[in-house]
């Protein structure tokens, strides 16, 4: 970790509004997991002139960059991450408006369930499946959020985005048509940019049927999934024809535990933060999951959450 001179932090706090930047920041505290230790240098930026400012001097003093914005599929490691730590939270990055041929253009800095709820309030429908995926648009859209419906369709965001704006690390902002984005289960290419903002593009329906859908949806999220502890979701993608969970399941580990972290005991593709776990701990759990089902199923798991620093 490169130490920081009280010039360098100088400069941060200068390029910021007071108390949009902060040294050692418990990223615990940013995180649905719970889990984490210090961000070296964690920046709020006020809109996208302060945040080309702060990648500058990052980029100056040859610091990483790391996005977080929900935090809800980030497992940060009990080390901390060093050098830039951006999260996209406010107000400049949380507009919502309307293109001129009436795609919605909302900023990455917007929490999936506001957005859901004024998209129904607007009458548009197509992000009813987001109901209970919890975070904001910017982390969304990088990782191709998406979920399988009561009825086992799947859908991604992927499906309603026209466009991507991005801010390259150099301050460079560009707009990315979404076929040029290589979006894929759970993934898309934007590692290395910054999303600040993506066009949707919805359609109209009656807010009482939109309403309805997101209900049914979040029951049956809450019946599936596992909210009794912090957690950051599923852990693994699900492999080619078979379900992460399941293998988990068939190899016992349900209710496996290390330290302050336990695989879940109702859906085994999520590990919870039962007590004060640490990164390690989930660790541990998570090569113990990969080594089980290889030699009971012959199937390499893969992360589907984040790693920081990776
Ligand atoms: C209880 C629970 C249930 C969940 N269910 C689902 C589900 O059904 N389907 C699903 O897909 N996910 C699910 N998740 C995971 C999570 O909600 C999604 O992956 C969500 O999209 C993450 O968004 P975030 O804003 O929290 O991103 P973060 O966790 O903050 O970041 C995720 C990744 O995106 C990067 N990133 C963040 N912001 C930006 C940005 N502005 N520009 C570029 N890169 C950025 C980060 O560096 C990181 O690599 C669940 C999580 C929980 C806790």
């Amino acid at each position: 970790m490169i130490s920081l001179t009280s010039d360098l932090r100088e400069e941060f706090l200068a390029a910021a509004a007071p108390g949009r930047v902060r040294f050692d920041e418990p990223m615990r505290l940013h995180t649905t997991f719970h889990i984490g230790g210090p961000a070296q240098i964690w920046v709020e930026p006020a809109d996208a002139q302060e945040l080309r400012q702060l990648l500058q001097i990052a980029q100056g003093a040859a610091l990483s960059v790391t996005l977080v914005s929900g935090g809800a599929n980030l497992l940060v490691r009990d080390e901390g991450i060093p050098g830039l730590v951006i999260h996209l939270g406010a107000p400049g990055f949380q507009g919502v408006d309307r293109t001129d041929d009436g795609a919605v253009r909302a900023g990455a800095g917007l929490p999936l369930e506001w957005l859901i709820r004024r998209a129904k309030e607007d009458g548009l429908s197509g992000l009813e499946f987001l109901a209970g995926v919890p975070g904001r648009l910017g982390g969304a859209v990088r990782m191709n959020a998406g979920t399988h419906d009561d009825e086992g369709n799947n859908h991604s965001i992927s499906d309603v985005i026209r466009s991507v704006t991005v801010m390259e690390l150099d301050g460079q902002i560009r707009t990315i048509p979404r076929e040029e984005i290589g979006f894929g289960y759970r993934t898309s290419d934007l590692p290395g940019r910054i999303v600040l903002e993506s066009e949707l593009l919805l359609t109209p329906d009656a807010p009482e049927r939109i309403a309805q859908r997101v209900k049914r949806l979040w029951e049956f999220k809450r019946k599936t999934q596992d909210w009794t502890a912090p957690s950051v979701g599923c852990i693994f993608k699900n492999p080619p024809a078979h379900s992460a969970g399941r293998l988990i399941d068939q190899a016992g580990l349900k209710g496996f535990r290390i330290g302050g972290a336990a695989i879940s005991s109702i859906h085994a593709n999520f590990m919870m933060n039962v007590r004060q776990a640490r990164a390690a701990d989930v660790f541990g759990l998570i090569e113990e999951a990969r080594s089980r089902v290889r030699r009971i199923s012959g199937v390499e798991l893969e992360l589907e959450v984040q790693v920081a620093p990776v």
